[in-house]
Formats: C-alpha cells, structure tokens, sequence
C-alpha cells in the first residue's frame, strides 16, 4: 500500500523516484490510483504554484529538444532547476511518445537539476492534459521553479499547452511570403514570443529577415490596441546556443507585463477553463463507453450514411439512450 504521505515528503525534498512515481500516480486513469492522486495533489498544491511556467511549441525539426537542452543549460547556471514535460498528440495515438524523449536531451537527462519525463500515453488529449497540469504540481512542490513544457504542431495541443503555462515560446524557421502567412494566424492566438529558430551559419540573414517580417505583420495586427503585449520577434540558434538568453529575459520581461495580480488573474482563468475541458473530456469518455450507446452504434451509423436518417434526429436518439 503506497503511503501518500510519505511519498509527498519524500518528493518535496526532491528524491527522484519520488517524482517518478507521484508522476506515474497522477497518469493513472485507473480510480483507485486517482483516488490517491487526489490525495497526494491535496497535499501538495500549498508547496505548488512557484515556478515560471512555459510552453515550447514548433513543428517538428525545428530546434524545440535542442532548445530546450540550451536554454535548460543556460538556467541551470543560472541556480535553477528545471523540469521538462511534455505534450505529444502522437502519444495520444500511437500509444508512444516521440517528445520528451531523454536521448533527445542528452545532457539535461544527467542533469542532478534538470527533470525531463516524456508524454503520457493517457488515451486522449484531455487525459494527456489532466496528467500534464498535475505533473506540473508535482515538480513545483519538488523545488523545480522553471517547467518546460514541450509540444508539437498547430492545433489542439498547443491550445492545450497554453492553457497550462504562463509564457508560450513559439519556434520558427526562416520562412518568406505565403508560407508566412500561414503561420502567422496560429502563432497569433497563442504565442507570447516567437523566435526563428536556426539562425546560424547561411541562415542568419534569411531568419532576421523572416524575424522582420513576423515582427511588422505582428505590429499590424497589434496597431490601435493599448496596454496589450506584443510578442517580440527574435532570432536565436539552439545549435550554437546565441540568443538563448534573450528569449529567455523577453519570456520574463512577458511576465513582469503581466504582473503578479495578472498572472494570478490568467492561471485562475486556466484553472477554471481547464475544469471544463475535464468535464467534456469525461463525458466524451462516458459516452463513448456506454453499452447502450454501444449498441446501437451500427445501426445509427447505417442509418445516417444511407440518408434514411437525419443527423439531428440520430443525435437525438443517442443522447436519449446515454441518458436512459
Ligand atoms: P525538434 O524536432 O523540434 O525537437 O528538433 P531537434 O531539436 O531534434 O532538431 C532537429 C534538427 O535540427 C537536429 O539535427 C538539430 O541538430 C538541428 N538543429 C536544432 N537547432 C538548430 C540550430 O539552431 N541551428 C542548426 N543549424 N541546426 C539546428
């Protein structure tokens, strides 16, 4: 029987296997494991709350596990410690994990003050989520007070990803004209800074071009609006580690904007938009697991794909057999 008690004191003063098995706990969907992680999250949200928070996002190859292995480097030398996690829509379908691989991270994974655990494979996106933010819990309350949080490709994961962080760190490469155009609406929503990644040897000219270009499209969108941050566009190589701490100080430079009654203002927020997510997440699981459902999932489908039933009427016949 594992003592949660225990387990707690022991994570908090920041034994490794402690963490790995409060992480394991908090993965679990099975209900007597999430009975104790309740338990444990109970226990350990008074200890949590204390380290920068950051999403690191861009499609893959381009720089995010080197990144984070310089800029983690980089804050390690400065006295912190640092956790890494990471949200993988891969993991959600293939049941692996292609982020957050330690091999990826060759020198942070040996690190005494570097935390780096790879996506859970917890079914859905809103399973990977729940695991994530009470990750995060575990790793403040173990004395990590930077978290990295890594994640791939526009769309509903880095929506998810910035519903956990405070700063969201988009990485980009030299892009021109239209290819630009397309990222631009994604980033908009989301990013706090954006910095082309890659800028060394040949590529230094075309990504302060590109960085330009980013920062003026930005300025546009902006233009007219007051008191609202702008997402600095910078350069930076991971490869070569130059601009890794201006990315870093315009990441804290987004948080004094915000300041401390606006970065409680935007994690409650969080807090309670992530209660909803739960809550359709579960009820998408139940109804997916309901026999009843299950049923008379075939004929339903039959039914809808030769037209002989609109799609209104067998929503209607769905949710009255869930609710029965
Ligand atoms: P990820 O898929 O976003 O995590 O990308 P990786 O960090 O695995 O990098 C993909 C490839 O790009 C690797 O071969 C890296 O060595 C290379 N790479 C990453 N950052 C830089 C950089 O700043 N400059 C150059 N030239 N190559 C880089």
């Amino acid at each position: 029987m594992l003592n949660i008690n225990d387990l707690a004191d022991d994570l908090r003063i920041g034994q490794r296997s402690a963490i790995s098995r409060a992480i394991t706990l908090v993965e679990s969907s099975r209900a007597d494991h999430r009975a104790e992680a309740r338990e444990l999250l109970g226990l350990l949200t008074p200890d949590a709350g204390g380290a920068i928070r950051v999403g690191v996002s861009g499609v893959p190859g381009v720089g995010k596990s080197t990144f984070i292995e310089a800029l983690g480097n980089h804050l390690i030398d400065e006295g912190h410690r640092v956790g890494v996690l990471t949200v993988d829509p891969s993991s959600i379908r293939t049941g692996g994990s292609v982020l957050g691989d330690k091999t990826r991270m060759p020198t942070l994974a040996v690190s005494p003050d570097a935390y780096i655990r790879p996506s859970p494979s917890a079914g859905t996106l809103g399973g990977v989520a729940r695991a994530t933010s009470q990750a995060i819990t575990v790793l403040e309350a173990a004395g990590f007070d930077v978290v990295l949080i890594e994640t791939v490709g526009v769309g509903q994961s880095e929506i998810t990803v910035a519903g956990m962080v405070d700063t969201f760190l988009f990485l980009t490469l030299s892009r021109t004209g239209d290819q630009l155009q397309g990222i631009k609406k994604g980033i908009l929503e989301i990013a706090d800074v954006i910095s082309v990644n890659k800028a060394d040897g040949e590529r230094v000219r075309e990504a302060e071009a590109t960085s330009k270009d980013l920062a003026g499209a930005l300025r546009l969108v902006y233009a007219g609006t007051k008191d609202q941050w702008v997402p600095p566009v910078l350069t930076c190589s991971a490869l070569e580690g130059t601009g890794i701490d201006t990315v870093w100080s315009r990441i804290i430079r987004h948080r004094e904007f915000m300041g401390a009654r606006g970065l409680r203002d935007k994690r409650a927020q969080q807090q309670l938009d992530f209660t909803w997510a739960l809550v359709r997440d579960e009820l998408d699981q139940r109804l997916r697991a309901d026999p009843r459902v299950a049923e008379m999932r075939a004929e339903i489908r039959e039914a809808v794909l030769s037209g002989e039933m609109p799609a209104a009427t067998a929503a209607d016949q769905i949710l009255a057999a869930y609710d029965a």
